[in-house]
């Protein structure tokens, strides 16, 4: 893992709702950290965590279905949520949605820079705009010049297919299209470049500096390389994302392939997966990414569960799904759990759980930081498990069990008595399996 890039840190959000930082870290020095462009003063920021963000499905004018979608975001564990306002009954809603919701607001904003306007009149917190649907000069000043007198941050989202003109793009294409000439993506790459120089022109000579940049497509190699530019280029916040993804199912591989890449390299400061699904899903998949790249602390318990093979001897598909549910709701410390399908491995593969089952011949043996603690049928594997992991939570809640920690080594239970599993019918298959010798006399 890289070092987080360095950026010219934004805040979402407000009193109320709270606020929520992207980006940071620039050297006092640099000239976007503190007096330098357009006097710009603005003190060096520590780096912010990566955050997670995402998108109602829902139509924003239908309010009440806007906020319980939102609501349900929050829960999830997103950091921002955005909403789309394509019509005026769309920012009519806003100033009601922004009554009810404790997270911090994004309009989304196309085609009609009035809606921005709108937006920002009613109170929302960040403003995203793309520059390859409004263009002109002097709506994107007014938008700016709305979202400067009430310290709102925007969002300049390039998309693959964006377009803006510009006086010397002829010049510009030959300078870039030398840099990239040789580059799988080098057309598109130059064009992005482009636009986005042009575009935050706008923005700097306004005196503007709250920004935050996005250049999504659903290439995941055009992603990784449009970010890797950006980020050598701009010395703004990364909001990163692949856009259409598709369905959760392969949407998921495009999406984390992309930004993990990205983000082991030190690169994004937010990011948004986009599944044609539930937006719940692209929140738990964001937030996994950033837990499992150690970006952000996790909260709530990390599931480790075998892949099954050939040895198991319980229903382990339902049984972690079933498990993975339960943590998710009664678990909020941040322990490791293991639901493992036999005792060949998985003593080894639990190695640092503070919760492990391990199961076999429908039953589960279950351990406690390496302390054997119950044997029983499978019917009450999760019951036993959940129970013993709230007991666990609140011993490491009232400081008298520390995370991580091994009280004692576990030892693979006796496969012949206690389980009776793999090991049994793997020793008996091997002697089926072994000629016997027999010795010349
Ligand atoms: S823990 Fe056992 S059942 Fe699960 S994959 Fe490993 S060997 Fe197979």
């Amino acid at each position: 893992m890289k070092p987080r890039r360095a950026s010219r840190q934004i805040v979402v959000g407000d009193d109320r709702v709270g606020r929520v930082a992207m980006g940071g870290g620039l050297p006092s020095d640099h000239p976007m950290a503190g007096a330098g462009l357009g006097g710009l003063e603005a003190p060096p920021s520590k780096m912010a965590p990566v955050t997670v963000q995402t998108m109602t499905a829902g139509y924003t004018h239908t309010i009440d279905k806007c906020v319980a979608e939102i609501h349900k975001l929050t829960a999830a564990g997103a950091d921002i949520v955005r909403v789309a306002v394509p019509e005026k009954k769309d920012t009519q809603a806003l100033p009601e949605i922004l009554n009810q919701t404790t997270v911090p607001i994004v309009a989304d904003v196309h085609f009609h820079f009035k809606r921005a306007l709108e937006a920002v009149e009613a109170g929302v917190h960040k403003i995203r705009l793309n520059p390859g649907n409004i263009q002109d000069r002097a709506q994107v000043e007014a938008v700016i010049d709305a979202c400067k007198e009430r310290d709102i941050p925007i969002r300049v989202g390039v998309n693959e297919g964006s377009i803006i003109e510009r006086k010397d793009k002829q010049a510009r294409a030959k300078e870039l299209g030398a840099v990239f000439g040789e580059h799988k993506h080098g057309y598109l790459l130059a064009i992005m470049i482009a636009k986005l120089e042009e575009y935050l022109d706008i923005f700097y000579e306004r005196d503007f500096f709250d920004i935050a940049i996005s250049a999504k497509s659903m290439d995941a190699t055009l992603v990784i390389d449009a970010y890797t530019e950006i980020a050598e280029r701009f010395p703004h916040p990364l909001h990163l994302g692949v856009t259409h993804a598709g369905p959760k199912e392969t949407g998921c591989i495009r999406s984390v392939s992309a930004l993990g890449a990205l983000l082991a390299n030190g690169i994004g400061d937010a990011i948004r997966i986009s599944y044609a699904s539930d937006p719940v899903y692209e929140v738990e998949d964001g937030l996994e990414l950033l837990w499992s790249l150690g970006l952000r602390e996790r909260k709530g318990a990390e599931l480790i569960a075998c892949p099954t093979c050939g040895r198991i001897q319980v229903d382990l598909f339902t049984l972690t799904q079933d498990v993975r549910k339960k943590l998710a709701a009664e678990i909020q410390v941040p322990m490791k759990v293991a639901v493992m399908g036999c005792v060949v491995n998985g003593p080894g593969e639990a190695e640092g759980a503070d919760v492990a089952v391990f199961a076999g011949d429908r039953k589960g043996i279950i351990y406690v930081q390496g302390e054997k603690v119950a044997t029983v049928p499978e019917t009450e594997i999760l019951d036993r498990l959940l129970t013993e992991c709230k007991a666990f939570q609140q011993r490491v809640r009232d400081g008298e069990a520390e995370l991580g920690q091994k009280r004692v080594d576990i030892v693979p239970p006796d496969p012949e008595g206690e389980l009776g599993s793999g090991w049994e019918k793997m020793a008996s298959e091997r002697l089926a399996a072994t000629p016997l010798t027999v010795r010349e006399t």
